[in-house]
């Protein structure tokens, strides 16, 4: 069996075609510019599956998971910041359906990460578990006694809008001094760009500097990974999961930044595991197309 997984990001989307034992057939990452708004989206996203499409006859269903707010029970987006704009009101699972002639599963992005590392990656063998993923926002996903936890209005585990700073920075939900705000991957950029006028445009140009030294750049970066070890803190507190995973586009950089991390961690002493995404950024996908075998077979 086959399933067609698509994760909507705020700049690219990552589409694979994988089956049920977990083998990764396809896969196909396409640059998108959600600023340009729904119908820029959409079309991106059906030249991805249609791509899959092409190369697969016997695909039985499409696992998508994107940022924002996901009623799983209609396939529509209720609520989605300016991450994405125009993007909520979007009947989603409809309009998919009806042109590619397959049943469809939304969800949110960071619970389909989390399905995609409970499945085959650093969330195996866990039932209470976290999910977070650091890139254009903060998502987050949980886990109780194995069941997603996507509360009454689908706004649970939005850990990216929980506040953190009262009276802090913006945020693109219209509340101030939310998560996303300060350990994104765009908030690391807007940080690195404040600090030192360089034109920064990725997590990677400044933790490249990072690695260099260079003064105000590790400044930061320590201040990044504070606040990023307070949500942690919050996490435990607030749900005590056996293990948090952490994934999205920065943990593409790990190696630059996680021993660091993970020493600021340990000093909590916490008693909880703490890991990177096995699956990198390609979780949200591996999780959306598991979502068709789970709902299918
Ligand atoms: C959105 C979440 C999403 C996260 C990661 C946030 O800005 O509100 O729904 O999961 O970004 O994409
Ligand atoms: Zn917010």
């Amino acid at each position: 069996m086959k399933a067609i997984g698509i994760d909507i990001g705020g700049t690219s989307i990552k589409g694979l075609v994988i089956n049920d034992q977990g083998q990764l057939l396809t896969q196909s990452r396409i640059a998108t510019d959600a600023q340009q708004g729904r119908e820029h989206i959409l079309s991106k996203v059906s030249s991805v599956i249609a791509e899959l499409l092409a190369a697969h006859t016997d695909v039985i269903g499409i696992g998508i998971g994107t940022a924002g707010r996901v009623n799983m029970e209609t396939g529509e987006i209720v609520y989605a910041t300016t991450n994405l704009p125009g993007w909520q009101g979007t009947q989603l699972k409809q309009i998919i359906e009806s042109e590619f002639g397959l049943p469809a599963f939304i969800d949110n992005d960071a619970n389909t990460a989390m399905i995609g590392e409970a499945w085959l990656g650093a969330g195996r063998g866990y039932g209470d578990l976290t999910m977070l993923t650091l890139g254009t926002g903060v998502g987050g996903a949980n886990m109780v006694r194995g069941e997603l936890v996507r509360g009454s209005l689908w706004n649970g585990g939005e850990w990216g809008h929980v506040v953190m700073v009262p009276r802090g920075r913006l945020c693109n939900c219209g509340q101030y001094g939310c998560i996303e705000q300060y350990v994104s991957g765009t908030a690391l950029v807007t940080a690195a760009r404040e600090a030192t006028r360089f034109p920064y445009s990725t997590g990677l140009e400044v933790l490249q500097d990072f690695e260099q030294d260079q003064q105000q750049i590790v400044d930061l970066v320590h201040q990044f990974l504070d606040d990023l070890v307070t949500v942690i803190y919050n996490i435990h507190l607030g749900l005590n999961p056996q293990a948090i995973v952490i994934g999205g586009g920065l943990v593409e950089s790990k190696e630059k930044w996680w021993g660091l991390f993970m020493a600021k961690v340990k000093r909590l002493q916490l008693g909880i595991v703490v890991q990177p995404a096995e699956l990198g950024n390609w979780a949200g996908s591996i999780g959306a197309a598991k979502q068709v075998f789970s709902f299918m077979l």
